[in-house]
């Protein structure tokens, strides 16, 4: 059971006469900060809360990002740099931990973990970092993780990233405005034509809504008629399921920053991917993924169209309506940033994405912070090599061995069996992470299908 399941966060519903559609709804700061919160989940968090018994049930599954997460949990320690490692990926920190504790609902029900010293001093500091295993406060005692969470959580209760009292309108496709615009400006923006006539009402919504409306939003382009008519018990016209992630024109390349080869294994006679083989650079780009957030995905695109609610919602952070809303300048800048936590960012990272700075205060009460033992050959890698690993069409991820050429689970004879090296680089691994989040197939949709000239088609 979640620990946010008896809250529930009311909002007005407009919708058509017919209540066929939502055209906005209306609420408070709080039902703001935790649609901002959608931008900011760590993809692995996310991953895990739907795993969860009691949020699983009938729910859509999101591309095959969860498949790159059980990967990574099915994967033996020993493939890891540290086994410190490993609860990094299972649990990813996000660079907002400190805003979402004061979420009034989080979807993913998460409790950051702090460090305290049980000395007479009781200082309390959040774990900022993945490479801190004890930092040493200033009485010179090691902090204990785990204690001081809940005076934090109190301390910070109420809006996280918008300013209280605030109240905002929210387009059934997620455009998140500030409710004081003139009615005119509002004709335009909601796009009514000639309304044939509206209806109102007030609804609450609870911790399993917002799972949905999470969802939903990268599943339809309608994500709040469908999450809410649905609870009202109104017929729900699906939005056109987006299942193909959309290839960018062009990623900025940086030279310094490392290639890296997928070895696709195609079936000549029917042109059917197999896996691909990849090193443990190639999986650790895959595994990086699970510290990146929707609002990190959208940083990546610069612009680009990716899936419409969530380009709006990220856009609504840009929006100069919305500016004078936000607790501080700050949070607008770090929303737009999307930073990693500290730690996660892997050497030689393709993506164009940078991790969180430490605070400089930091010294001011502490003493110092011993970076963590465990990481101390691990930093700027998650696994260890020379390994092979083999990698599904749906970012299932494996040791490789030669034997699974011989012996593969179609059966096909490895004279039938072509090998293409493709270059991954920054545009490569941006499809990819798309495609993880739209598609099963994610090799064919986000790697192969861009190279036209390589005729390989999906196969169900
Ligand atoms: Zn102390």
């Amino acid at each position: 059971m979640s620990n946010f399941e008896g809250v529930e966060i009311s909002i007005k519903v407009v919708t058509d006469k017919d209540k066929t559609r939502v055209l906005f709804v209306e609420g408070d700061g709080n039902f703001a900060d935790i649609l901002l919160s959608f931008l900011v989940m760590p993809l692995g968090r996310v991953v895990k809360m739907l795993a969860n018994d009691h949020v699983k049930e009938n729910r859509p599954t999101i591309g095959c990002i969860g498949n790159i997460y059980n990967s990574m949990k099915a994967l033996d320690c020993s493939c890891f740099c540290s086994r410190r490692v490993k609860e990094s990926l299972t649990d990813p920190l996000s660079s907002f931990d400190e805003e979402c504790a004061g979420l009034k609902l989080d979807i993913c029900d998460y409790r950051p973990s702090y460090y305290s010293c049980h000395s007479i001093c009781s200082l309390s500091l959040r774990k900022l970092s993945v490479y801190w295993d004890e930092p040493v406060c200033k009485c010179y005692k090691n902090m204990k993780l785990g204690a001081g969470e809940e005076q934090i959580q109190s301390d910070r209760l109420g809006k996280v990233f918008t300013l209280d009292d605030a109240t905002f309108i929210v387009t059934d496709d997620l455009h998140i405005m500030p409710s004081t615009g003139t009615v005119a400006e509002m004709v335009t923006i909601l796009g009514f034509g000639k309304p044939e006539g509206t209806a109102k009402q007030d609804v609450k919504l609870k911790h399993k809504d917002f799972v949905d409306l999470y969802i939903a939003s990268l599943i339809s382009e309608t994500p709040l008629s469908e999450v809410i008519l649905k609870k009202t018990g109104q017929e729900v016209k699906l939005g056109k399921i987006m299942l193909r992630a959309k290839n960018t024109e062009s990623v900025p390349q940086e030279s310094d920053k490392k290639q890296m080869i997928l070895k696709m294994v195609i079936n000549k006679s029917t042109k059917k991917l197999l896996f691909a083989r990849g090193d443990k650079a190639i999986v650790d780009l895959l595994f990086s993924f699970l510290p990146i957030s929707l609002g990190g995905v959208e940083r990546l695109l610069a612009g680009k169209p990716f899936i419409k609610s969530i380009d709006h919602l990220y856009k609504s952070v840009h929006n100069a309506r919305n500016k004078n809303y936000f607790k501080n300048s700050d949070i607008e800048k770090r929303l737009n940033r999307s930073s990693l936590a500290h730690g996660y960012l892997p050497k030689s990272y393709v993506l164009n994405l940078d991790e969180e700075k430490l605070p400089s205060d930091i010294e001011k009460y502490y003493v110092y912070y011993q970076l963590s033992k465990s990481f101390f050959y691990g930093q700027g890698k998650y696994l260890r090599g020379p390994k092979t690993y083999m990698i599904y069409d749906d970012l299932t991820i494996e040791p490789f061995y030669m034997a699974d050429i011989f012996c593969n689970k179609e059966e096909v004879s490895p004279c039938d069996l072509e090998e293409l090296n493709l270059t991954i680089g920054p545009e490569e691994a941006l499809n990819l992470l798309q495609a993880a989040l739209t598609t099963k197939h994610a090799l064919t949709s986000g790697i192969l299908n861009p190279h036209r000239d390589l005729d390989i088609s999906v196969h169900e």
